[in-house]
């Protein structure tokens, strides 16, 4: 996926293990087939719904519930340059050797799943027209949204700027791999023109041999060339057909000419003898020679040097210039510069809307087979997470009865909280949903209910301090762990079916 050895290429320039908490407050793209690839470990796996959909649940309420917007973008069809790139892929899934699909019809089915879930919990969907990593860079370009969560390392040929990859989950706190486009042209040198022209080199999925014999190695080193003389990259390839100058010197190289003998001392044409003797017209002296002070500008010499300067991009060129159909293919270069292929989005499509709550329910009740006892067990938590990352308390399912203590997660100070139902409505018959601890930041906490942390800090002021309270208190703290065991009694308690 993607071009080949890129990751390996661009490695030194990531931000290894950034918590994801630190995108609190962000808007960040999914490319969605990346996600479902990663849960399933192909595409659009048969029988493998039930494990894409508890992966795909669990990490975007995680997220959302630590006030990441998310923005999830399907794959609309595919370029037809990646048609040979595709029919690979089924190849070594399925074993199928027939024609593909580029409107991706297996992938479509995977999607519309995980959209269903998506659209309940209120995260908006978008179709691309073409790639998916292709709109993800776009709405980062348009500063639509503030990164990307994709695997593709084409979203930086397509122009995008920050992407986070290897999404892990260390304890509680989720982190993933962080790359910059300013990173990587601060530490590496690339630009988005450099990573095409290696995505033309190295082969990427419109391409997938590349030019025969270049590596990440040689790729680089031509590149690096490129900038040492002060030239785009991707324009010299673009121009190589043409060049010639560079037709020129490759002649000139393949002219071969007499090598006349050499002084050993100074390295000029003739013998150390004869310069000792009555000197080197090079060096200008009369007797000896002067070691160092001229390069030798006879035509053996002077090729020497044009070969070793040029070598590496004549080598390249001429393997190029005998590709099929024309090196640099124009319809790779078009796919990934020309953002016209994405459609027109506005920010208010890419908003959150709120839960339906009884439509998830229902969803989770398809896809995971959760009775309704189960996904109240798993949404509840989130739900108030969520509620307090949205603007303004109206409307809320849940507010705050009393805050607990206090805690840390990752150097974010925070508030145990626990909650009550505020709609009597929604829960008609549903006592279960009461006394649920839930950790939310001081700062939300006190932007949303100034009051009750305000009246916190006066209670805790006022209790004289006792040696052994502190060690109390953070031992009082339950994380997910409460929460269990208050639902596990709850559910021996309560019949939760409807
Ligand atoms: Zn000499
Ligand atoms: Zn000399
Ligand atoms: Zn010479």
């Amino acid at each position: 996926m993607g071009v080949h050895g890129l990751w390996e290429i661009l490695s030194p320039a990531s931000e290894v293990s950034v918590p994801l908490t630190t995108l609190r407050g962000q808007t960040v793209a999914v490319d969605l087939s990346a996600w479902i690839m990663e849960f399933t470990g192909v595409a659009a796996p048969p029988g493998k719904h039930y494990l894409m959909n508890r992966s795909l649940f669990y990490r975007t309420t995680s997220l959302l519930g630590m006030g990441v917007k998310l923005v999830f973008v399907l794959d609309g069809r595919a370029p037809d340059i990646k048609e040979a790139a595709l029919l690979d892929r089924q190849e070594a899934q399925t074993g199928s050797t027939a024609s593909v699909n580029l409107d991706r019809p297996g992938l479509k089915v995977a999607n519309s799943q995980c959209v269903e879930m998506l659209r309940c919990l209120g995260v908006p969907c978008i179709q691309s027209p073409g790639e998916a990593e292709a709109m993800c860079a776009y709405l980062n370009k348009a500063g639509l949204v503030n990164g990307c969560f994709t695997e593709d390392g084409d979203f930086f040929l397509y122009g995008g700027k920050t992407l986070y990859k290897n999404i892990q989950k260390n304890g509680k706190t989720y982190m993933a791999d962080k790359y910059t486009d300013v990173s990587i042209d601060n530490k590496l040198g690339l630009g988005q023109n450099d990573l095409l022209a290696l995505g033309l080199l190295l082969g990427c999925d419109y391409d997938k041999e590349g030019v025969r014999g270049v590596g990440t190695k040689k790729g680089l080193d031509l590149v690096k060339h490129f900038k040492d003389k002060g030239l785009d990259a991707l324009d010299r390839l673009k121009g190589w057909a043409a060049n010639k100058t560079l037709d020129e010197l490759e002649q000139r190289l393949a002219t071969p000419v007499k090598a006349n003998s050499h002084c050993t001392l100074c390295s000029h044409l003739g013998k150390s003898t004869s310069h000792t003797r009555l000197g080197c017209t090079v060096c200008e002296t009369d007797t000896g020679c002067q070691p160092g002070s001229k390069l030798c500008p006879c035509q053996a010499c002077l090729n020497k040097l044009i070969e070793h300067e040029n070598k590496l991009e004549l080598t390249i060129r001429r393997k190029a210039l005998d590709m099929k159909p024309a090196f640099p293919n124009m319809k790779i270069v078009q796919e990934f510069t020309m953002g016209t292929r994405t459609c027109m989005v506005t920010s208010s499509a890419l908003e959150l809307s709120n839960v339906h709550f009884e439509n998830l329910i229902k969803c989770l009740n398809s896809t995971l087979r959760w009775d309704r006892a189960e996904a109240l067990k798993n949404i509840v938590p989130f739900l108030i997470q969520y509620e307090m990352h949205r603007n303004g308390n109206e409307g809320k399912m849940f507010s705050p009865t009393r805050i607990v203590g206090k805690c840390k997660d990752n150097h974010t100070s925070c508030l145990e909280v626990e909650w009550d139902k505020t709609d009597v409505n929604t829960w008609a018959g549903e006592s279960h949903a009461t006394g649920v601890k839930v950790k939310v930041t001081r700062e939300l906490l006190t932007l949303r209910y100034p009051a009750l942390v305000e009246k916190y800090e006066e209670d805790q002021v006022k209790r004289p301090p006792k040696g052994s309270r502190k060690g109390k208190i953070t031992a009082e703290i339950p994380g997910q762990t409460t929460l269990h065991q208050f639902f596990a009694i709850k559910k021996k308690k309560l019949d939760f079916s409807s």
